[in-house]
């Protein structure tokens, strides 16, 4: 099997078949103006860092090489682009000024790794590694996102999980410190480095994928960034294309195709019903009330009369019939393997953290069902 990276993990997570599509059937994703604008970022940063000896560039030389490396590509419109390129000058001087004030040496730049997880081999690129005072690690990789990041996603991000693994098989020195470095303000954004459980969920985490990859498992899972840049090969977007040009204007295309009516009544029909729900829930209401406050067991309409009674619903103490059965030895007839209370123990904190894992192992697709989940459509979508 090829050599796995980080974002190919990161891909296969959100949505398998979108990781088929890009890494398999090598379908290439839309340029992004917003994708040239970190590229070329990431590009100054290593720049800036990567002096023989100090110290680093200068303003305008860091300026310059900005300036030279500028990818076009992805940008809207020339005003857009200019006023990208205009927002990262501007992140780049004050990225200078932090950082020639205190400047120092980097153990390494761009530091490519290539290291085996239980026989599967992981790939990457390692932003910035800093040897500490105290001779552990610093791990930094660049982001170009638009908010900063929470220190929850911090303490859960798999990137920084995955390279804190790579750099301490590397260089066989303690990682002591996990930073995503947010460009657009210069903030360091740090956490601590991962403890053996993590690394461990880590770890088997990129051997399922790999699993999964290995038996061609790529189903498509709809997620916050849907649809990509294949709606065309997905199953939730494809019906928009049937028999269309993907440029036809979409209430144009789905106008000649049947089954859009079929998902318009179907809609209709639930609305209806949902509303007819209610108000059967509403006249039954007023009918008890009234057989309850006239002390009536029968209501008479012209055609139909209702009838009103208690109905007694009747169970078994558990203790009880335990404490009868028990000592019979039949006690284990009456019990039921129950899949709510096993996910409930799964997720609580009673369980040990191997047969955790095992039970989670354990889990499979036991039934399928068709079910429908309707949505309204945006403008957008
Ligand atoms: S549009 Fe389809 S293929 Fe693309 S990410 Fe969403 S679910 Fe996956």
């Amino acid at each position: 099997m090829r050599p796995l990276s980080y974002t190919q993990i990161a891909t296969y997570q959100s949505c398998p078949l979108l990781y088929r599509l890009q890494y398999i059937d090598g379908l290439k994703p839309k340029e992004k103006g917003y994708f040239s604008f970190g590229s070329v970022l990431h590009l100054c940063a290593e720049y800036f860092f990567r002096v023989k000896v100090p110290p680093p560039p200068s303003l305008n030389e860091l300026l310059d090489y900005y300036q030279q490396s500028w990818l076009s590509e992805g940008y809207q419109s020339a005003e857009e682009e200019e006023n990208y390129q205009a927002y990262g000058r501007e992140i780049l001087i004050g990225f200078w000024r932090i950082h020639s004030a205190d400047f120092r040496m980097p153990l390494a730049i761009e530091k490519m790794f290539y290291i085996d997880i239980d026989g599967i081999k992981l790939r990457g690129f390692i932003d910035r590694v800093d040897k500490l005072d105290s001779g552990g690690l610093s791990i930094v990789d660049y982001k170009s996102n638009q908010e900063l990041f929470p220190s929850e996603y911090l303490r859960s991000n798999l990137q920084l999980t995955l390279y804190q693994l790579a750099a301490e098989q590397l260089w066989y020195l303690p990682v002591e410190k996990l930073t995503l470095y947010h460009l657009r303000s210069n903030t360091p954004c740090s956490c601590q480095p991962r403890q053996g459980s993590q690394l461990e969920e880590a770890r088997r985490l990129v051997v399922e994928v790999a699993e999964n990859i290995a038996g061609n498992r790529f189903p498509a899972v709809e997620n916050q960034y849907c649809p990509c840049d294949f709606p065309e090969h997905c199953p939730y977007y494809r019906h928009q294309y049937m028999g269309n040009s993907i440029d036809s204007d979409r209430q144009a295309a789905l106008s000649r195709i049947p089954e859009a009516d079929l998902v318009e009544r179907y809609v209709s029909l639930q609305a209806e019903i949902k509303e007819l729900e209610c108000q059967l829930e509403e006249v039954r209401q007023m009918i008890v009330d009234f057989c309850q406050n006239e002390g009536l067991s029968r209501v008479f309409g012209r055609e139909h009369a209702v009838t009103y009674k208690l109905v007694e619903k009747t169970g078994f103490s558990e203790d009880m019939v335990r404490a009868l059965l028990e000592p019979e030895g039949l006690w284990g007839e009456v019990l039921s393997f129950d899949q709510s209370r096993l996910r409930h123990l799964i997720t609580g904190d009673k369980l040990a953290e191997d047969i955790r894992q095992q039970l989670k192992a354990l889990r499979q697709v036991i039934s399928t069902y068709p079910r429908l989940f309707p949505k309204k459509l945006t403008d957008e979508e």
